[in-house]
């Protein structure tokens, strides 16, 4: 008799289980689809509907894309809860890798069309227009997750200690957005005037064949060197932002750091740090790596490149991308340094800086 009751209250909890499941993967599939203009006028948000197809810049992925297909992890709440927790590369149509739906055909043709119709120099002007775009792309996300995880918590399927750990995560999002806000603030400012010489920046330019695309803005917590930069504990500090990005360049591609004036105090010191262990000869291609696959969810990659890689560097990729995705889970201060070394081929042959380092 008990077994049979177990096995019935096993089966029940498996059934709303699932019915989160697939109403978690509906609502993130609805925001994420749900386009709107970031272009703010006035503190007035522009009202045009999106054309969704008009916005689509495949352009740089073709750059790594093989039959039509890239690699790209995806370790959001949903995909982990169905693959037993275990982040893992999915092969994706470039057709079909998720479009950003964060700006009007106008505004994004009007604030863009500098950097897409050809490829990096690199100067102040583009490297701040890529810099907003990877703001902008997280400020789109970000309001997404907070409007998800309030209508989730809200969700019938769900047990009362996960409606808590879900406001936990919002209220986690709610914070980091509300900061982004500010962040965007500046970035319209400064664009809007054409006042690119404040934003500094440092490119990395390689002649390796590129491998990897990827675009983000985050809050250095600690820099390569392990120190504490800034207490993303504290609600009530400014937080600096960097932004981050991959472009193609007339000869190869460059993977830049990008920064408002307005976080120099944080990200002056953070590329120091990357200097400094570069100094003390450790691979660059190797910090850069570590740094995206711990900081950035949005990112496509060459499946030939996945393939040929070690399995222990894939589980040490893999290990970084579940890390990411737990929302409870804390960084060790020299993150970006440990691990396996040599965990990426690619050399970087000139830097180009324009900030105060
Ligand atoms: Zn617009």
């Amino acid at each position: 008799m008990e077994t049979r009751k177990t096995w019935f209250t096993w089966k029940r909890q498996y059934r709303r289980l699932m019915s989160f499941i697939a109403d978690f993967v509906k609502e993130s599939i609805r925001h994420r689809n749900q386009g709107r203009c970031l272009h703010f006028v006035d503190n007035t948000r522009c009202d045009q509907i999106i054309n969704a197809h008009s916005i689509q810049k495949q352009g740089q992925l073709r750059l790594i894309a093989e039959d039509g297909h890239v690699l790209r992890f995806n370790a959001d709440f949903s995909t982990l809860t169905k693959s037993s927790g275990r982040p893992a590369p999915k092969k994706i149509g470039i057709n079909r890798v998720s479009t950003f739906l964060g700006f009007c055909e106008t505004h994004d043709g009007l604030r863009f069309e500098r950097i897409d119709r050809g490829p990096l120099t690199p100067n102040h002007e583009e490297v701040a227009l890529y810099g907003y775009r990877s703001l902008c792309r997280s400020y789109f996300a970000k309001e997404n997750a907070v409007t998800l995880m309030d209508s989730m918590s809200r969700n019938r399927h769900i047990t009362a200690d996960k409606a808590d750990l879900l406001r936990i995560m919002k209220s986690g999002h709610e914070l980091g957005f509300e900061q982004l806000k500010r962040h965007k603030a500046d970035y319209d400012q400064s664009l809007a005037s054409d006042n690119f010489f404040d934003f500094s920046y440092v490119a990395f330019l390689s002649n390796s064949p590129m491998h990897l695309q990827l675009s983000g803005v985050l809050y250095p917590e600690f820099d390569f060197l392990a120190e504490r930069l800034q207490d993303l504990s504290n609600p009530q500090e400014n937080r600096g932002l960097i932004a981050f990005f991959t472009a193609p360049t007339k000869t190869g591609w460059a993977f830049c750091f990008a920064w408002h004036q307005s976080s120099s105090e944080i990200c002056v010191p953070f590329i120091r740090s990357l200097a400094t262990i570069m100094y003390e000869k450790y691979e660059l291609a190797d910090a850069l790596i570590k740094f995206v696959f711990s900081n950035c969810e949005n990112h496509a990659f060459r499946i030939s490149w996945w393939n040929k890689l070690s399995s222990e560097v894939k589980q040490e990729i893999s290990d970084r991308i579940l890390h990411m995705a737990l929302p409870t889970a804390t960084i060790a201060p020299n993150y970006l340094t440990s691990g396996i070394r040599g965990m990426a081929e690619w050399t970087f042959d000139v830097v180009h800086s324009r900030s105060d380092i």
